[in-house]
């Protein structure tokens, strides 16, 4: 459930008109919403209501600082992958304690940064990192908290882009040699082992594959314990799928999640912590886009757009499904036609959708990308010279732009002209 409806035949966000906002901000934009933001925080925080527990949200789904801020003040912690990340949860007011660090390739600049500044945990993934963080920590006196990153070896029956839990992928260490890494670990004076971490990879619409790895993690616990480890906090990464189309088969819900968790990890007593990215952010967000040109092809018409893959990539990475619907609400039962619709950048791979029904679009019509929130505004580029797509930030009736578009100038100064020419 989001809170993009129509309302007097017009696309709300909240209690904001989708044109209004294009009216004043231009074409192409993201626009997200806070009640639906927030609603899917709190969704994930009820499903572990009784356990001790802190949601770290993955800020690589979407990195805004007003998103940032927005969650933190609802109690989120952060997951970082870069010390860009590490620096923007700093500067959207959440503390060091709430922030895990992980990413398999760690540089020391970024571990001396975190360390510095607080960090509740580094996710370490191999052993030639565990040595460099346990150098950097001594350097500073410092002992660095850490879990290790385990690769189960789970199937998460997800697209093979985004699927990190198989042994063939490069994340963590191979749960069989766990327990020689977590001795290594222990023997390492600028390290503190505190618990274990695991995730399996991204858009699952199954809750088995969590159930095949958590139980793995169970019983690691229990080696690691025997061992003389003392393992009090489980990261348990995220993943969890959300709907692309509104007629596929629901994916599961936060509370079935939680509630696998209480029943693969719950007897152990470790506090549990969760990084949701796309599940809270990927359907509080939408790209919204004007409609440049109808044209007529051979066999099929294309809706020619303002949006580019520069400014959503994830058709062209992952295949990806995004529902595009028009910003006018149509009329029940208007006529449907077939659209292939791109964008202007030039690349065939520029398609976001192939003989796509839609209600009969003209030019100047707004479309919009739904559960655009994830993924999205962050990986967008200025390919093709195309500015930094802009975004905002609905909250009931009020809305506010959160990032500016940059003026061709601003692009432009990036660059340096050398001395010889
Ligand atoms: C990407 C990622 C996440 C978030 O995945 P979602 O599918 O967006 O929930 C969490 N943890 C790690 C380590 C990741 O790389």
């Amino acid at each position: 459930m989001d809170h993009f409806l129509y309302r007097n035949g017009e696309l709300y966000a909240e209690d904001v008109p989708v044109a209004e906002i294009a009216a004043q901000v231009g074409t192409p934009f993201y626009c997200y919403s806070t009640a639906t933001l927030s609603r899917h925080f709190r969704l994930f925080d009820e499903a572990l209501a009784g356990t001790e527990h802190l949601i770290c949200y993955a800020m690589k789904a979407a990195s805004n600082l007003a998103i940032l801020k927005t969650l933190a003040e609802l109690g989120a912690g952060m997951d970082v992958v870069s010390g860009g990340e590490y620096a923007r949860a700093k500067a959207a007011g959440v503390p060091g304690e709430r922030i895990v660090f992980s990413g398999v390739g760690k540089t020391r600049d970024e571990m001396r940064m975190a360390l510095e500044g607080g960090i509740r945990q580094f996710n370490v993934e191999s052993e030639p990192e565990m040595a460099a963080l346990n150098e950097v920590a001594l350097s500073l006196g410092m002992r660095a908290p850490i879990t290790v990153r385990v690769n189960p070896d789970v199937d998460a029956k997800t697209h093979a882009k985004i699927a990190t839990g198989k042994s063939e992928n490069k994340f963590g260490i191979p749960i069989a040699r766990a327990r020689e890494v977590y001795a290594e670990a222990a023997a390492m004076p600028g390290l503190e082992v505190v618990g274990i971490d695991v995730h399996i990879g991204s858009q699952l619409t199954e809750l088995e594959p969590f159930r095949l790895a958590y139980e793995k993690v169970a019983d690691l616990t229990e080696a690691l314990r025997a061992d003389g480890h003392d393992i009090r906090r489980l990261d348990l990464g995220g993943g969890l799928g959300i709907p692309y189309t509104r007629s596929n088969e629901a994916p599961p819900l936060p509370m079935d999640y939680g509630q696998l968790i209480k029943e693969t990890v719950g007897h152990l007593g470790c506090e549990i912590e969760i990084e949701p990215g796309r599940l809270v952010v990927g359907n509080a967000g939408i790209l919204v886009s004007e409609v440049i040109y109808l044209k007529a092809g051979e066999g099929r018409d294309f809706l020619i757009l303002d949006a580019a893959m520069n400014d959503l990539i994830r058709p062209a990475m992952y295949d990806a499904y995004h529902d595009i619907v028009p910003v006018r609400e149509p009329q029940p039962g208007a006529e449907q036609a077939a659209y292939d619709i791109v964008g202007p950048v030039c690349e065939s791979g520029d398609t976001f959708a192939k003989a796509r029904m839609m209600p009969g679009l003209a030019q100047g019509d707004l479309v919009a990308f739904r559960s655009a929130g994830a993924y999205g505004a962050v990986m967008a580029s200025e390919y093709n010279t195309r500015p930094l797509v802009p975004e905002v930030l609905v909250h009931e009736h009020q809305f506010a732009v959160i990032r500016a578009r940059p003026t061709f100038d601003e692009i432009i100064n990036r660059d340096t002209i050398p001395e010889w020419l």
